[in-house]
C-alpha cells in the first residue's frame, strides 16, 4: 500500500514530467468499482484541460486543470488504493493489463492509471476552492500546531497518529517508525504525552517522512515511467514489519500489539 511519501514521489515525478501539458483525448475502462465519478465526467473534465501542476494532497494525488486562460479551477483525482500506479509512457507502448484510465497529451504521450487490484479510485472535483483533504498536512506542520492535534484526546498516540481526520497522510509504517524514533510507546494516550514528548514526535515523523521522500525522489523514474509492476522503494525500518527480530538500538526482542486494527511493532526498552 503506498504511503505518503510514494504519492509524493510519484505526483513529483508525473508533475515533472506533464506540467503544462493538453490534454486531447481520454479514455476509460467502465469498471465501475474504478472510478468515484461518473466516467462521463471525467472523461468532459479532463478533455480540452491544460495540466496545471500535479501534486499530493494527503495520500491522494491532485492534478490541477485549467482551460486556455480562464482556469476553472477544476482537479483531476487519483488515490492509488493498494496497486494503482500512474504511468508515463510513449503512446506507442503497448497498454499494460489492467488499464483504467488514459489521458492522451497533445505530445503524444500518455497518463495512465494501472491497477489490478481496483482499489485505486479515480475522481473529479469541481468545486470552489478545490481539494482540501482531511486533517493537518504531516509534512508542513508546526511544532506548536501539532502538539495542539492531540490535547484531550483518550485514544492511544499510534491510532491518533493514524486517524485521517487529524493528520493526513500517515500510514502504518510510518507511525511505527516515528514512534520508535521518539521512544513513545504506542498504546500511550495521546492527551497525556508531556509536551517533550510532542516535540519529539514531531521532529521524528518530519525527519522519517522527508527521508522517505528524498529515497523515493532517486527512484522516481522506476515508478512513474515503467510499464511493468514494480515494488515501491523502502525506507529501511527499524521496527515495521520486525516483530520478534532485535531491537536495532538496544537488542531487545521488539513487540508486535495491536492498535486501533492495525499491527503495531514498537521496543519495549527503547519505547515508554
Ligand atoms: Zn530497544
Amino acid at each position: 500500500m503506498p504511503e505518503l511519501p510514494e504519492v509524493e514521489t510519484v505526483a513529483n515525478g508525473v508533475d515533472a514530467r506533464v506540467r503544462g501539458q493538453k490534454i486531447v483525448r481520454v479514455w476509460t475502462s467502465g469498471k465501475p468499482q474504478t472510478f468515484k465519478s461518473p466516467e462521463t465526467e471525467i472523461v468532459e473534465t479532463l478533455t480540452g484541460a491544460k495540466i496545471e501542476r500535479v501534486r499530493r494532497v494527503g495520500k491522494s494525488i491532485v492534478m490541477d486543470l485549467g482551460r486556455g486562460k480562464t482556469a476553472v479551477g477544476a482537479q483531476f483525482l487519483v488515490h492509488l488504493g493498494m496497486t494503482g500506479r500512474l504511468l508515463v509512457s510513449q503512446a506507442e507502448v503497448p497498454l499494460p493489463p489492467h488499464t483504467h484510465a488514459v489521458l492522451s497529451l497533445a505530445d503524444g504521450r500518455e497518463v495512465r492509471f494501472v491497477d489490478p487490484r481496483r482499489f485505486g479510485r479515480l475522481s473529479v472535483v469541481t468545486s470552489e476552492g478545490g481539494y482540501q483533504g482531511p486533517g493537518v498536512e504531516p509534512t508542513t506542520v508546526t511544532a506548536e500546531e501539532f502538539a495542539g492535534l492531540f490535547k484531550g484526546r483518550k485514544l492511544a498516540i499510534k491510532a491518533a497518529l493514524l486517524n485521517q481526520s487529524i493528520l493526513h497522510g500517515v500510514g502504518n509504517i510510518y507511525a511505527d517508525e516515528s514512534l520508535f524514533r521518539a521512544g513513545i510507546r504506542p498504546l500511550k494516550q495521546a492527551g497525556k504525552l508531556t509536551r517533550v514528548e510532542l516535540l519529539k514526535l514531531h521532529t521524528a515523523l518530519q525527519q522519517v517522512l522527508a527521508h522517505a521522500i528524498e529515497l523515493g525522489g532517486s527512484s522516481v523514474s522506476d515508478y512513474v515511467d515503467a510499464d511493468g509492476v514494480r515494488g515501491f522503494f523502502q525506507l529501511e525500518h527499524k521496527v515495521y514489519s520486525r516483530s520478534g527480530e532485535a531491537c536495532l538500538d538496544c537488542g531487545t526482542g521488539l513487540k508486535k500489539i495491536v492498535v486501533g486494527g492495525r499491527t503495531t511493532v514498537y521496543c519495549p526498552v527503547c519505547q515508554r
